[in-house]
């Protein structure tokens, strides 16, 4: 068997072995006889370095003119799209979702980055009149310095773009901890952005362990914006590591996303839907279909159909293009699938299609699991409530359009939801009374693009979004600055009353 190839850490331009002197394994959750490779297991002082490298480039970058930090992120975002097939490829292989899948991934990273290039030449502030004569009144935005990123492994590049692109345009500096299951694929967005141009110590990562990575890099005095994305659980506790610094945090989290069918909509385009929702990225996505709700009069219709389109589903390596749902990331993600599906038919859900492993030949090395649908689940069942982050679908029904607004709400989180109707009014009404951040009429609860805002409301979110011009609040601050050009004191609220 091959050596499997060691990665380094990146600080200050150059790739660096942990202190610890210890590595970890990352192995493909579709063949888990291969090692995808071998990874830095940091130290807090690793973290140091590298906080260390991010504030002294700091210095120098926040003074490069935008335009020209602009500049450098094209030639990333090209180079990405050159290498667009081999990126995927690697991230297939160390976190098991489709090719198809993969390639909207670093496509999403590629599309942020151009964009984010764009707003070099933009970073629109504002100028406002004075109550006085001569006086210039104008809203700026400054940098705030080294950012510190924790991302999750089911968007590994993605994620990590959405955080690190616009906070370079803003003219901060970065130090990155990848998820332990995904550090390949931003071993190579750090490769990119390297090699393109970013200057050394402007872009650092450093791999290992939450609370070993994670959490000195939320306690470090130097580190003025952390930016999670993961579980609400872990979010908490970034939150109440960054609030007593008053650190910038921005969390984007947990989500139980519901599809509501109403009984005028289309019904193979909402089984479509319902069918990408839950299963794309084996259900593994913040925004997944958790909930599908549907009117009494075709419930029994929708169910059906959407047991046999379930279990009609390929499963299988995601690098084979004709497999349409991938394995679990990794075995305690698919022993949480499993604990699921027994908490719901000891809870009294009706299972009607998968809730098993899948075993024999290529399937006994991988984390896979069948396409699974419960039916009549009610509000107060634990399946109705927790994120599963698995390919389970549960499906309740509703009587009237009130109802499906009440239970589309009755959920701890708020990141997307969706309507399947053919009635502009109800779209409406539900487009404005079900409370997330994202929401989509007569398409799936996935499938947000950059240019608009990313995140939720409730247990989701902490009131930030990423993505879009919304993203460059969290990585700015507004300074407003007031030019006085009369040559004499003029108090305001005082001398022009
Ligand atoms: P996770 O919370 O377990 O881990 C996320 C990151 O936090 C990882 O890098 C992990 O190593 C790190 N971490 C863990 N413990 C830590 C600690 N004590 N201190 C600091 N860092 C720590 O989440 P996950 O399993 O990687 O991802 C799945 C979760 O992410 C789901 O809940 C999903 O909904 C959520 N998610 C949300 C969005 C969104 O935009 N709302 C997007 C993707 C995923």
């Amino acid at each position: 068997m091959a050596t499997p190839t060691v990665f380094k850490n990146f600080i200050n331009g150059e790739w660096v072995a942990s202190k610890s002197g210890e590595t970890f394994e990352n192995r493909n959750p579709a063949n888990t006889d291969e090692v995808v490779g071998l990874f830095q297991k940091s130290t807090a002082d690793d973290v140091n370095d590298a906080i260390s490298a991010a504030a002294e480039a700091y210095k120098k970058w926040r003074l490069v003119p935008a335009p020209k930090r602009g500049e450098i992120l094209y030639k990333v975002a090209q180079r990405l799209l050159n290498d667009k097939e081999s990126l995927s490829k690697d991230m297939t292989r160390e976190m098991g979702k489709i090719i198809a899948e993969t390639r909207g991934d670093t496509q999403e990273a590629i599309d942020m980055t151009f964009y984010m290039a764009g707003e070099g030449r933009r970073l629109f502030g504002f100028t406002t009149p004075s109550e006085m004569q001569n006086k210039f009144n104008m809203a700026i935005r400054q940098p705030l310095g080294v950012c510190g990123f924790i991302t999750p492994w089911n968007f590994p590049m993605a994620i990590p773009s959405w955080k690190m692109m616009p906070a370079l345009i803003c003219g901060n500096t970065v130090v990155i901890k990848p998820a332990t299951d995904t550090p390949l694929s931003v071993v190579n967005l750090v490769k990119v952005c390297h090699e393109e141009g970013i200057p050394a110590g402007v872009v650092n990562m450093v791999t290992g362990a939450g609370s070993k990575v994670g959490q000195p890099i939320i306690n470090d005095d130097r580190v003025r914006v952390v930016s999670f994305t993961g579980s609400t659980e872990v979010g908490r506790k970034v939150s109440e590591g960054c609030a007593p610094k008053f650190k910038h945090s921005c969390l984007e989290m947990g989500g139980k996303n519901v599809q509501i069918v109403m009984n005028d909509a289309n019904l193979e385009l909402a089984v479509e839907g319902a069918l990408w929702g839950a299963f794309g990225t084996t259900g593994q996505r913040c925004t997944a279909t958790s909930r599908l709700i549907v009117h009494k009069d075709v419930y029994k219709k929708m169910v059906d159909m959407m047991v046999a389109k379930a279990n009609a589903l390929k499963v299988g390596n995601g690098l084979d293009p004709s497999v349409q749902m991938g394995p679990c990331v990794n075995q305690s993600q698919l022993d949480t699938v499993l604990s699921y599906v027994e908490i719901g038919k000891k809870e009294g859900a009706k299972l009607v299609a998968g809730g098993e492993r899948l075993t024999g030949g290529d399937y006994d090395k991988g984390f896979f699991v069948k396409p699974s649908i419960f039916a009549d689940v009610t509000q107060s069942m634990r399946l109705w409530k927790e994120e599963i982050f698995g390919p389970v679908l549960s499906i309740g029904v509703f009587d009237n359009f009130d109802q499906a607004i009440e239970m589309a709400n009755d959920t701890e989180y708020g990141l997307s939801a969706s309507i399947y109707t053919q009635d502009i009014n109800n779209a409406y009404r539900a487009m404005r009374d079900v409370y997330t951040g994202i929401f989509y009429v007569n398409a799936p609860t996935i499938g947000a693009e950059t240019h608009l805002p990313f995140g939720g409301t409730k247990n989701t979110g902490n009131g930030h979004r990423e993505a879009a011009a919304a993203t460059l609040e969290v990585y700015s601050e507004w300074k407003s600055v007031y030019v006085d050009f009369s040559g004499k004191i003029q108090r305001a609220q005082i001398d022009n009353q």
